[in-house]
């Protein structure tokens, strides 16, 4: 006997969103798309693939997502691809491309997969969704208030604000990081013999990023580290400070995390996340800040920027422990037919009604089956009607119509006052 072929599997951190699931990421998609549009923000629609150096040269060649997370592989060229591990650096490249930076300002945001290679984990995946916002020409700290209150607006929609805490902090500007980075460098020389593997490599190569590590054994030392803080100058202090006096009269909380340093090496001036203390170590679930040196980077006129991104399973996650959110699935109506004569009639009426009531969910029963069988996937659909149609009911143009969640008779009606009932019922129905 001929072996059953091995059933081919997802790839390991790439998981798939099943029906039952969907109506919840649809839910949180439609929160973000109104919350966004509240703030008059567009939708910019960005590839998933890019030319390799276009990460290399934005995201920084020693950061952990260039160095061992990026999927980058060869095209039929010849020419290095990499499936996007973030949404910046492809959006300002299509803005430079299309020249919409010239003199004017931009609020836009983007949708969809994000590929890191790490070890898949709780709220770390390979394959994952970022809902991203980017701003330019914009100097701020106005618009950085504004990132603010949009993401805190959203929380509360989904109700998840007292979940997550908002942290802040300023990078400064380049100048102000190198001189900080020396005095941290030192600090971090006196203390080598508390630096672990990883951040001996940092030390030479990106040690800011030293502050960010969860290692244990460490956060004694990184404690007593100096502070970028203390070094900024009087332009960015003032940035940082009126931002503050903005949240402040807004009455947003927000700590102040000075180990704050983000992955990335192109935030200057404002960074911020909003963290949750329920999700483990994954526990950021949106990260952003300004980057205003990153346009010429990438070949643009100076110029202002300031974004985040989201991620939206850490925020399912947070979401879905609440249990209050009402996600209604199913379909309104099942339309049951049985017999040859049935089968036609109902397809017929099912067209007419869809013609006939806007927006009305209607699952025609397919393949056949007993009049208690397709009774079964009536109640297993979710409807609130069963429309019931035999030979007989067909001969007459007649249908029946059957409540599946009141108890209430059974009724035949003709197509019209069917037509009439539905309609009404539907005008009426709540919004989920
Ligand atoms: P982390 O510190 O958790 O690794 P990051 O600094 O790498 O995050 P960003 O590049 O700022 O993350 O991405 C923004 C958001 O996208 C994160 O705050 C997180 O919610 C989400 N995110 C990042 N990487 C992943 C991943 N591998 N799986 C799921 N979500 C992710
Ligand atoms: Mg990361």
């Amino acid at each position: 006997m001929a072996k059953q072929p091995q059933a081919i599997q997802a790839i390991r951190g790439m998981h798939d969103i099943l029906p039952e699931q969907s109506p919840y990421w649809q839910w949180l998609e439609q929160n973000a798309r109104q919350t966004l549009a509240a703030y008059g923000y567009q939708e910019i629609r960005l590839p998933i693939v890019e030319k390799t150096e276009l990460f290399k040269r934005s995201i920084g060649e020693v950061t952990d997502i260039v160095e061992k997370e990026m999927y980058t592989f060869d095209d039929r060229n010849g020419d290095s691809l990499t499936l996007r591990p973030e949404g910046t650096a492809g959006c300002l490249r299509a803005c430079l491309e299309h020249g919409l930076l010239h003199n004017q300002s931009h609020r836009l945001w983007y949708y969809g997969p994000m590929f890191r290679h790490e070890r898949p984990q709780k709220g770390r995946y390979r394959q994952f969704y970022q809902l991203g916002v980017e701003t330019y020409g914009m100097p701020g700290p106005d618009i950085d208030a504004e990132m603010i209150l949009l993401t805190d607006r959203l929380w509360k929609k989904l109700g998840i604000r007292d979940k997550v805490e908002l942290q802040l902090n300023s990078l400064g500007t380049s100048e102000e990081r190198a001189a900080y980075r020396g005095v941290l460098v030192e600090y971090f020389k006196r203390h080598i013999d508390v630096l672990d593997e990883d951040s001996l490599r940092r030390l030479e190569t990106n040690p800011l990023r030293i502050l960010d590590s969860k290692n244990p054994d460490m956060q004694l030392m990184l404690r007593d580290a100096p502070v970028l803080l203390d070094h900024l100058g009087e332009d960015s202090l003032l940035h940082f400070n009126s931002l503050k006096g903005m949240l402040d009269d807004l009455g947003i909380a927000y700590s102040l995390n000075t180990r704050l340093v983000r992955g990335l090496d192109y935030y200057g001036k404002t960074v911020f996340e909003w963290v949750t203390d329920e999700l483990g170590a994954q526990g950021t679930i949106c990260a952003g800040g300004r980057y205003d040196g990153l346009i010429e980077q990438l070949g643009g006129k100076a110029n202002h920027a300031i974004g985040f991104a989201m991620g939206m399973e850490r925020i399912l996650a947070l979401v879905e422990q609440l249990e209050t959110v009402s996600i209604e699935a199913g379909v309104d109506v099942y339309l049951i037919r049985v017999g040859e004569a049935a089968e036609k009639a109902g397809l017929l009426l099912s067209e007419q009604l869809r013609d006939q009531i806007d927006g009305l969910k209607l699952q025609v029963n397919c393949g056949g089956g007993s009049f208690k069988s397709q009774f079964k996937k009536a109640d297993k659909s979710g409807a609130a009607f069963a429309i019931i149609i035999g030979d007989d009911e067909a001969r007459r143009g007649e249908a029946a119509l059957k409540s599946l969640r009141v108890e209430q008779a059974q009724t035949t009606l003709n197509h019209a006052e069917l037509l009439e009932t539905l309609k009404a019922w539907h005008r009426n129905k709540p919004i989920a």
